[in-house]
């Protein structure tokens, strides 16, 4: 039942007048599946309320961050502790330290990291490091793979592979985007025409092991074995922007899973961020002591922030991690993602609608189609209204999944069986709108 005054309404108008669009971020907009978006009021476990005291089960977690849910009591008492002790002080902690020593220690790739307060700002910094240390200026991104909205890394493929990109926000210069080249993701053959042409330039490829922003496209074991070979070959680094990925899909981030299946296999630097802040503004980036050394105030790379590495979100970061690399955390989150992405392709089996789905550890992504799209052009096939219609019709239900067909969703510790059962009934029933 709707509430007759509908205070959701009554604060996105509100909202609207202050703020672009009324958020502060697009994705949080309603605008790809229509409607108003939901205002929350409060969060706990695998729950949130909105603004008309609706609850929804939530498969966004912020994003990605919210791995144990809201309001983990451990991550909470070490939240309230931090913030006595102090907000921010712009001298060096101890806490730093541990969360550095913690990062470095599931994911053996990372010799040395650097905290920031963002994706964006993650991604950004390792693009100016990854050109300080090779002395190159041309990236390598692919279609489809976000990076944060830092300038370089804001454009679409451009005509060809000669000609570069072109930037896909207004405000971005073509020169700034000059140095780009954006390829289509698992092309084994254009990579190596890259390479062939501009190998010897290239500062770095950055990618999405496992591309959450495009739903949930895994890159294919053979494409990155041979993005491997090529940046050994060419000198170039190969960077995996695990900002969604990290300690999301396996404690070991998505290297972890690329390393299962070719031996030896290592990322040159690591973008990470979500998780690691446990809902807090907290990400990082990381490499080989050898690259990570060209960083200032050894090396001649500038990067700083005032508020990097502060006091409360490593306290945050911390307890996050402490809960999540407890023995058996992975295996029952990925084997609930499982349940549910199999429930929900049953449910749309029974119906008779197209639909696959995949996951890995607590990420997950399904299509309204028959096959898993390799690619960003065949994710963006997904017809819209159909999806729409999915996506209204279980937020009806109190399920909240992301507003646009070409994002992933989030499993966390805190959700149950039940929560899965409900969620697949709820689909049982859109299923059949869609039929
Ligand atoms: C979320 C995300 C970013 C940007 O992180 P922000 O904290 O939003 O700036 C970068 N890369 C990937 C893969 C992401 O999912």
């Amino acid at each position: 039942m709707k509430p007759a005054i509908d205070r959701n309404v009554e604060l996105f108008e509100r909202a609207s007048r202050v703020i672009p669009g009324g958020v502060n971020s697009p994705v949080r907009a309603f605008k790809a599946v229509g409607g108003t978006p939901r205002f929350v009021t409060r969060a706990q476990g695998a729950y949130f309320w909105d603004a008309n005291g609706q609850r929804y089960t939530d498969y966004i977690g912020s994003w990605g961050p919210m791995i144990l849910g809201h309001g983990h009591p451990a991550v909470v008492e070490a939240v309230r502790k931090a913030i006595l002790e102090g907000f921010s002080f712009g001298a060096p902690t101890e806490r730093e330290i541990e969360l550095a020593e913690e990062i470095i220690k599931h994911v053996p790739s990372l010799e040395m990291v650097r905290l920031v307060s963002s994706g964006t700002e993650a991604a950004m910094s390792a693009i100016r490091l990854a050109r300080g240390a090779t002395g190159r200026n041309k990236i390598i991104k692919f279609e489809g793979c976000y990076h944060g909205h830092a300038d370089a890394l804001l454009l679409k493929a451009g005509s060809g592979l000669a000609t570069f990109g072109n930037p896909t926000s207004a405000g971005v210069p073509p020169e700034v985007v000059q140095h780009t080249m954006v390829l289509e993701f698992n092309h084994i053959a254009q990579l190596e025409e890259a390479f062939a042409l501009h190998g010897q330039d290239l500062a770095c490829l950055m990618i999405e092991p496992i591309a959450g922003n495009m739903n949930f496209v895994r890159a294919s074991v053979a494409f990155m074995q041979r993005a491997r070979e090529l940046c050994t070959q060419y000198g170039a680094l190969l960077v995996f922007d695990e900002v969604m990925t990290g300690m999301r899909v396996a404690l070991g981030s998505a290297q972890s899973v690329y390393a299962k299946s070719i031996p030896g296999f290592e990322p040159d630097m690591t973008v990470m961020g979500k998780v690691i802040g446990g809902g807090m503004p907290l990400a990082a980036f990381g490499g080989k002591r050898a690259v990570m050394e060209h960083l200032a105030p050894m090396g001649s790379v500038y990067q700083a922030g005032t508020l990097s590495g502060n006091p409360v979100a490593t306290a945050c970061g911390l307890a996050t991690l402490r809960e999540i690399s407890r023995p058996g955390f992975y295996d029952a989150l990925g084997t609930k993602t499982r349940t549910l992405v199999s429930g929900l392709q049953s449910a749309a089996d029974a119906a008779g609608v197209p639909f696959c789905g995949d996951s890995e550890g607590g990420m997950f992504g399904f299509f309204l189609m028959d096959k898993l799209p390799q690619n960003y052009a065949t994710v963006m096939t997904t017809d819209n209204k159909r999806f729409n219609t999915f996506f209204h019709g279980m937020l009806e239900n109190g399920v909240y999944f992301a507003p646009a067909l070409y994002e992933a969703g989030f499993m966390s510790a805190a959700h149950t069986e039940a929560d899965i059962n409900h969620t697949v009934d709820a689909a049982t029933k859109v299923f059949r709108l869609l039929a």
